[in-house]
């Protein structure tokens, strides 16, 4: 539109009453949405841009595509955009992303999220994985002084499988078995006394001490103390890596006992266990292999630790958030 119609219409909108200002307003918000996310986009990737295909730094721009600059690498010629090789790679409706994040905030079920943002509800399912799929990487590198550790066990499920390996339980909910087994899977949680937490699906059944040692040893530092509770392959564990560790016995009925180093007790790990089912809850079930994003989102949102949707993009982007 040309600059004098623009300024005649631009001049009327104070003439619009509520009603009508809304229409506006709903009207323009995909746009306003679709030009943040593309200004949210080359901020985040403008330092790290790089060929997807030799790595290169040196590019130039080449046309826009799909609302999205595209460059050309100038070493291997492969055009690409700043999504290229990102989890968020060809999803489209860019306008909503926003919207969609801050339901990802609000932790909503799919359903709530698809109506909030106007999306078919595969679509906010869709988006909530590849949303999630470099969230759950975004770990401390290590955890330090006291580090509490235990295990949380859920229910193994294979929600919207086409094939179980296994019969179809009846109306969903209860393992057939009573105590720890294969029908449940162990998601290892350790948190140290600063909150950094890491966790690890390490599988269906009981922990092993093999698990450990894939799963939390390479995220302790050296003068860690590791605290657990009885289970043996913590013990197993520590001894065979020479790490500090005790354990409380809960079985037992000990709580908390204090030390040189301080109070020994799994509270903390617990707590973030109660925290993680409850918030668990809403979804009604999570397939098992979806599980470590989960995990991830719940990392995301404990303790406040991402609160705006320019975070959360730019975890998605796999950019680390510290
Ligand atoms: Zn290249």
């Amino acid at each position: 539109m040309r600059a004098p119609r623009f300024s005649r219409l631009f001049a009327q909108l104070a003439l619009l009453n509520q009603h009508q200002r809304h229409a506006v307003l709903a009207a323009l918000h995909p746009a306003a949405g679709l030009d943040r996310i593309v200004f949210l986009v080359d901020e985040i990737r403008s330092r790290t841009r790089r060929c997807p295909r030799c790595a290169c730094e040196q590019c130039y721009r080449h046309g826009y595509a799909n609302d999205l600059q595209r460059f050309r690498c100038c070493s291997c010629g492969r055009t690409f955009n700043d999504l290229t090789g990102t989890p968020l790679a060809r999803l489209r409706l860019k306008g909503k992303w926003l919207d969609y994040l801050g339901a990802l905030l609000d932790s909503q079920p799919v359903r709530t999220a698809a109506k909030r943002v106007g999306v078919h509800r595969n679509t906010a399912f869709r988006w909530r994985h590849r949303f999630l799929e470099r969230v759950k990487h975004d770990r401390p590198a290590q955890l330090t002084g006291i580090v509490e550790a235990d295990e949380l066990f859920l229910l193994e499920s294979q929600k919207g499988s086409r094939k179980l390996d296994r019969k179809a339980r009846k109306r969903g909910g209860r393992a057939s078995r009573r105590g720890i087994s294969r029908e449940l899977d162990c998601i290892l949680v350790a948190r140290d006394r600063s909150g950094a937490t890491i966790d690890a699906v390490t599988g269906r059944g009981a922990l092993k001490s093999a698990q450990l040692t894939k799963h939390l040893l390479p995220k302790l530092a050296p003068q860690a103390l590791l605290v657990t509770d009885a289970n043996a392959a913590y013990q197993t564990f520590a001894r065979t890596h020479r790490i500090a560790h005790q354990s409380v016995n809960l079985s037992a009925g000990e709580r908390v006992r204090s030390s040189l180093e301080g109070a020994i007790h799994v509270q903390n790990v617990n707590a973030y266990h109660s925290r993680f089912r409850a918030w668990l809850a809403r979804f009604h079930g999570v397939a098992s292999n979806r599980l470590p994003n989960y995990l991830g989102w719940r990392w995301a949102l404990d303790g406040g630790r991402v609160t705006s949707v320019e975070q959360l993009l730019r975890i998605a982007f796999g950019v680390i958030n510290r």
